[in-house]
């Protein structure tokens, strides 16, 4: 076994180094799908392909009865130029695998792998997910989707595709890995319920009457108003919202297009988000937000208007299997490597709408090397590659601990 995981380690090594050279974007993964589709057939597994434009289902069947487990990678990459110095740095200029997204599909091929050589070890079914786009698409993505007939009334990510393909309707649970620079190679972090927050952007324009600054009484000034709607955005949370729930605002951009310091502008933007671990709370948000701006705004003889952008829902791991998960991954990795928290990260992940279809984990995967390793999305990410095999052997104990006892649970 042990021979075994070197030789499979050097084989990662290469498939990793690969992929970080040519990292695509969301939507655009051509590349990265040819390769796991290729590899996935020569596993001997079913395999789909073209699920919105690049997206790769690889299905491994054990012939006997049993409950179906999904297992996750994204394959898209970053606007982000590198400037690591390793020896696979990206080719592409002005994108980088600065999510370790190469590594989640790295690591899935490999499980896969191991997995379909280990068949007799199990009953039921196992789906490997290689999803296009979980960062950000642009627009031209979203619109090639439009053409090829997908849905993209609400912004399409590459999980919400797959469920609307209806991928996620005979998977009973799932496990989502995510690498993590910030914990030491070796170790995984599993939240007990939230584990990643929702994210929605908005932006809100106030539209006043422009003029001379010298004569504001002969204009409508729409900055006075923009400053009390910053205010009361950030009042909400703490006035509005139950202080035990999580909710967070920042307003990144503020800006009066066209107008200079001597002159009333005409009108005001503010872009910002929020982002909540509670869908009720995201509800009374997006509806307290026009209010908001509304009732301001005609407070200032102004208007106005709102756009939100929905994005990710929050990622919220079923209380029992994150547990179980936690147990289990104990035995392979000792108990002093599996941090169980109850403390969530308040970045976001499209994979909260697969654990809302199927009980599920999201966890992270520790890959870093030293302390102060660079952050996710930061130009100088650099993973410690000893931890692809170790991602592989975490795919590999989750997928058959839950068929095990899920299986049991169902008998
Ligand atoms: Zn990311
Ligand atoms: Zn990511």
């Amino acid at each position: 076994m042990l021979k075994k995981m070197d030789e499979l380690q050097k084989e990662l090594e290469c498939i990793y180094a690969d992929l970080h050279r040519y990292p695509e974007e969301g939507f655009a993964e051509y590349r990265t799908a040819g390769i796991v589709a290729e590899y996935l057939k020569r596993c001997g597994l079913e395999v789909i392909t073209e699920i919105g434009l690049t997206g790769v289902v690889g299905i491994l069947d054990s012939g006997k009865p049993g409950i179906t487990v999904m297992l996750r990678a994204d394959m898209d990459s970053l606007p982000i130029e590198e400037l690591s110095d390793c020896e696979y740095a990206s080719k592409v200029q002005g994108r980088m695998h600065a999510c370790g997204h190469d590594a989640h599909v790295t690591m899935l091929l490999g499980a896969a792998r191991v997995l379909a050589e280990s068949k007799d070890m199990f009953s039921g079914r196992i789906k490997f997910f290689f999803q296009p786009a979980e960062e950000e698409s642009s627009p031209e993505r979203q619109k090639k989707l439009a053409e090829a007939g997908y849905d993209v009334s609400a912004y399409a990510s590459g999980a919400s595709i797959f469920c609307d393909a209806g991928l996620m309707e005979d998977v009973d649970a799932c496990a989502i890995m995510h690498v993590q620079p910030g914990i030491p190679t070796g170790k995984v972090s599993i939240s007990k319920t939230n584990a990643m927050a929702s994210s929605d952007m908005f932006t809100i324009t106030l539209t006043g009457k422009g003029g001379h600054g010298a004569q504001p009484q002969g204009a409508i000034d729409p900055v006075p108003a923009m400053a009390e709607l910053i205010s009361a955005i950030h009042m909400m949370p703490t006035r509005e919202i139950n202080a035990v729930e999580t909710c967070v605002f920042s307003i990144g951009e503020v800006s009066t297009p066209g107008s200079t310091w001597n002159a009333v502008a005409e009108k005001a933007v503010i872009r910002g988000g929020f982002r909540t671990f509670n869908q009720a709370v995201r509800d009374y948000i997006k509806k307290r937000l026009p209010e908001l701006a509304g009732g301001i705004a005609s407070a200032n003889r102004c208007r106005a208007h709102l756009d939100m952008i929905q994005g990710y829902r929050p990622c919220v791991n079923d209380a029992e299997l994150s547990a179980f998960t936690a147990a289990k991954l104990k035995e392979l990795l000792g108990d002093e490597n599996v941090i169980y928290t109850d403390m969530p990260a308040m970045t976001s992940e499209d994979c909260g709408i697969y654990l809302e279809k199927a009980p599920g984990v999201f966890f992270w995967l520790g890959i870093g090397e030293r302390e102060g390793a660079p952050a996710l999305h930061n130009p100088y990410f650099h993973m410690d590659l000893r931890a692809l095999t170790i991602g592989v052997q975490v795919h590999v104990h989750n997928a058959l601990s839950f068929l095990e006892e899920l299986n049991r649970q169902g008998e």
